[in-house]
C-alpha cells in the first residue's frame, strides 16, 4: 500500500427492503419524537399518514421541485422552527434530501437563509439530526455532506459538514415507482459518482472499492431496471449502487463531468442526472488510461471504448439529449467558459482548459 489517507464515514445506514417501517424505532432510539418530514410531492400523502399515525412526527413540508430552491429551505426551516422540531426527515430524491439537509442547518437559528448560501455568515454549531430517505437511486446524497441549491438561477454546491445526515434509511421499496425515464438520469448520475470519485485527483483507495463495486453493479442492473419497472432486483441493486456511488465520491469529490453540469443546468434547465450524462461518455474517452482500463476489466465491463459507447446508448435508449443543437442555441465558447472556472475541473486527471473543453463541446454541437 502505497498511499496515505484519512476515511471517514459517519452516516449509519440501514438498507434494504422495508427498512422504511423502522423510522418509529430509529427516531425512538435517539430519543427523538418530533420529526418535521421534508418530502417531494409524490411522497405527501404516505407523509401525512405517518403524521396521523403518532409515531414520532409532527409535520410535513412537501412544496419540493426539481432543482430546489432557498425560498423552500427557508419555509421548511421555519416550518421546524414553529413545531419545536427535534429532527428533520429528508425523504424523497436529491432535491427533498438537499432541501432538508440545509433546513435542519439552519432551523435553530432562523436567520436569513441567503446569508448562509451567499456564505456570509457561517453555518450555526448547533442544528438538528438529519435524517434522509432516498426515494431515486440516484444523487447519494443521503451519505454526503453535499446541499445542492438555487437561488433565482444561481445554483450552488456547498459542502459542509453540517450537512451530514445522522441517518440514512436506503429501502428499495420506496425507489420502486420511479419513472423509467427519471431511472436512467438517476442511474447515470450515480454512475457519474463512482466513476469521478475513482478518477477525482483526490482519489483514496477505500472509495476507490465502492466505486468498481459500484460501476459493475450499474452496468448489470441500470438497463434492467429502465425497461423492467417490475424487476425488484434491480431496482434494489440500483439502489445501492447509488448508495454506494455516493460513498465513492463524498471524500474524493467529482470531477470535470460535474463542472460542466453547472452551466449546462442553468442555460438549458435540464435535471441534474440528464446534464452529467450530457458529457459522461466524452470524460470516459477523455480520462481513459491504465486504472479507467483496470476499473472496465475488474467491473467485468471489458474495456473503457466499451463503456463510452454504452452510455451513449443508454443516454439514446431513454431519449435523452446527446447534442447541443438539441438543447439550445448557447455556444461551445460559452459553455467552456463557464465549466473551466468551476473548482471541480481541478479534479479532473486530464487538465482541461478552455481550448480543451471548447473542443469537446465542439463534437457534441
Ligand atoms: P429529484 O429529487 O429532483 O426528483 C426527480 C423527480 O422524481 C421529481 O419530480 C420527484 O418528485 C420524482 N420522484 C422522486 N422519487 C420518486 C418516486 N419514488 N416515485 C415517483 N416519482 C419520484 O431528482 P434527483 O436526481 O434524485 O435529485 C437531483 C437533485 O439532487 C439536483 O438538485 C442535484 O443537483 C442534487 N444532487 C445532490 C447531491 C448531493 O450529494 N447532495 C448529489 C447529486 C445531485
Amino acid at each position: 500500500m502505497e498511499s496515505n489517507f484519512v476515511y471517514t464515514q459517519p452516516v449509519e445506514i440501514h438498507f434494504g427492503r422495508g427498512q422504511f417501517a423502522h423510522l418509529a424505532e430509529i427516531l425512538a432510539a435517539r430519543g427523538l419524537g418530533r420529526g418535521v418530514i421534508v418530502c417531494g410531492r409524490h411522497f405527501a400523502p404516505k407523509a401525512q399518514e405517518l403524521v396521523e399515525a403518532n409515531i414520532g412526527v409532527c409535520a410535513v413540508f412537501s412544496d419540493i421541485r426539481e432543482e430546489p430552491q432557498l425560498s423552500g429551505v427557508a419555509e421548511a426551516a421555519r416550518l421546524a422552527g414553529a413545531h419545536g422540531a427535534d429532527c428533520v426527515i429528508g425523504i424523497g430524491g436529491g432535491s427533498a434530501m438537499d432541501t432538508a439537509k440545509f433546513a435542519a442547518a439552519i432551523a435553530l437559528e432562523q436567520e436569513d437563509a441567503l446569508a448562509y448560501f451567499n456564505g456570509e455568515r457561517p453555518f450555526p454549531a448547533a442544528h438538528l439530526p438529519i435524517l434522509a430517505v432516498p426515494t431515486t437511486s440516484g444523487t447519494g446524497s443521503e451519505v454526503t455532506q453535499v446541499s445542492v441549491i438555487s437561488h433565482g438561477s444561481t445554483k450552488r454546491t456547498i459542502n459542509n459538514p453540517v450537512f451530514m445526515p445522522s441517518v440514512a434509511i436506503v429501502d428499495p421499496d420506496l425507489s420502486d415507482t420511479v419513472p423509467a425515464r427519471i431511472v436512467m438520469c438517476t442511474g447515470l448520475d450515480a454512475l457519474a459518482h463512482a466513476l469521478e470519485g475513482y478518477w477525482s485527483r483526490n482519489h483514496q483507495p477505500i472509495s476507490d472499492l465502492m466505486a468498481v463495486e459500484a460501476v459493475g453493479i450499474i452496468w448489470e442492473n441500470l438497463e434492467r431496471a429502465y425497461r423492467h419497472p417490475d424487476d425488484r432486483e434491480a431496482h434494489a441493486n440500483m439502489a445501492y449502487a447509488a448508495m454506494l456511488g455516493g460513498l465513492s465520491f463524498a471524500l474524493p469529490k467529482t470531477a470535470g463531468c460535474h463542472a460542466c453540469s453547472y452551466p449546462l443546468c442553468e442555460h438549458f434547465h435540464i435535471s441534474h442526472g440528464e446534464a452529467c450524462a450530457f458529457t459522461l461518455d466524452s470524460f470516459v474517452r477523455i480520462n481513459a488510461d491504465e486504472r479507467l482500463e483496470k476499473l472496465c476489466r475488474k467491473a467485468g465491463i471489458g474495456d473503457t471504448e466499451r463503456l463510452a459507447r454504452r452510455i451513449g446508448e443508454w443516454k439514446e435508449m431513454a431519449g435523452l439529449r446527446t447534442r447541443l443543437s438539441q438543447l439550445g442555441d448557447t455556444a461551445p465558447e460559452q459553455l467552456a467558459r463557464e465549466s473551466a472556472v468551476h473548482p471541480l475541473m481541478n479534479n479532473n486527471p486530464v487538465a482541461m482548459d478552455e481550448a480543451a473543453l471548447t473542443k469537446m463541446f465542439e463534437v457534441l454541437r
